[in-house]
């Protein structure tokens, strides 16, 4: 049983370390190119009229940090779980057209399955009895710098923290398009905030826009603040009505 702890607190402590190291290497790269350099130099158009203030930008770098020990708690769960083969991750060389097939399908499902994960929480997130327990901390960014991506009230990050983890108890997954998935999550959050669109407005305004909630449709959410609750996907809110991407 202690043997257990121990190597649970060392797994803990390490994933937290790399939280922490991936969102500050990350969200400072993104702040640095879009944000710090010489307007001239930067293609991406802006969405926020003021350039980030050093208040928002601390209090995004306060929760998030704060986020990485809780996000860090379910995953070092996961990776003691795995080592011991109680999980649904699998590993080893993809060497069949099925293999492959399976691992893109899993990619997308899991991508998919957090996307309606996200979509109904932030909805009820949303609502005014939970608001302030849970989400308020996130809005304070009414124009979002990419250091956003990880700002979550406790509360929410608890909330969403759990979910991928568990998924990968049951659907089975390959490590690799696990480390994929990590990466995809990673962007897009840094993205999404980043408070000015990287990706060109053709890309915006044809099948990609429509299709990818990009740093365009999420802004909209910060200084709206109703509509557009998706993460990856713009389908739950075409679905249940709520999408605002292209007013
Ligand atoms: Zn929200
Ligand atoms: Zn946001």
């Amino acid at each position: 049983m202690e043997y257990y702890a121990v190597t649970f607190l060392l797994t803990y402590i390490a994933l937290v370390v790399i939280i922490m190291t991936r969102y500050v290497v990350i969200a400072g790269a993104v702040h640095y190119a879009l944000w710090m350099r010489d307007e001239a130099k930067i293609k991406a158009p802006r969405l926020s009229r003021h350039a980030p203030t050093r208040k928002v930008v601390r209090h995004e770098i306060t929760l998030s940090l704060i986020s990485a020990f809780i996000y860090a708690a379910p995953g070092a769960l996961l990776i003691e779980m795995w080592e011991r083969g109680g999980t649904a991750i699998y590993q080893g060389a993809i060497t069949t057209p099925a293999g492959w097939g399976y691992a893109l399908f899993s990619g997308a499902l899991y991508l998919f399955l957090h996307d309606t994960y996200f979509y109904w929480t932030h909805r009820v997130m949303h609502m005014p009895r939970f608001y302030k327990a849970t989400h308020a901390g996130h809005h304070k960014s009414k124009q979002p710098t990419p250091w956003a991506s990880f700002s979550f009230d406790p509360l929410e990050a608890v909330i969403s923290a759990w979910f991928l983890p568990a998924l990968a108890l049951f659907i089975p997954i390959h490590v690799g398009v696990v480390l994929v998935l990590l990466s995809i999550m990673t962007m897009n959050a840094v993205f999404n905030h980043a408070g000015r669109e990287i990706y060109p407005a053709r890309w915006i305004n044809g099948r990609f826009g429509k299709v990818f909630i990009t740093a365009t449709h999420h802004n909209k959410h910060h200084t709206r603040f109703t509509g557009n609750y998706g993460l990856y996907f713009r389908f739950w809110d075409y679905a249940m009505g709520t999408d605002r991407g292209d007013a």
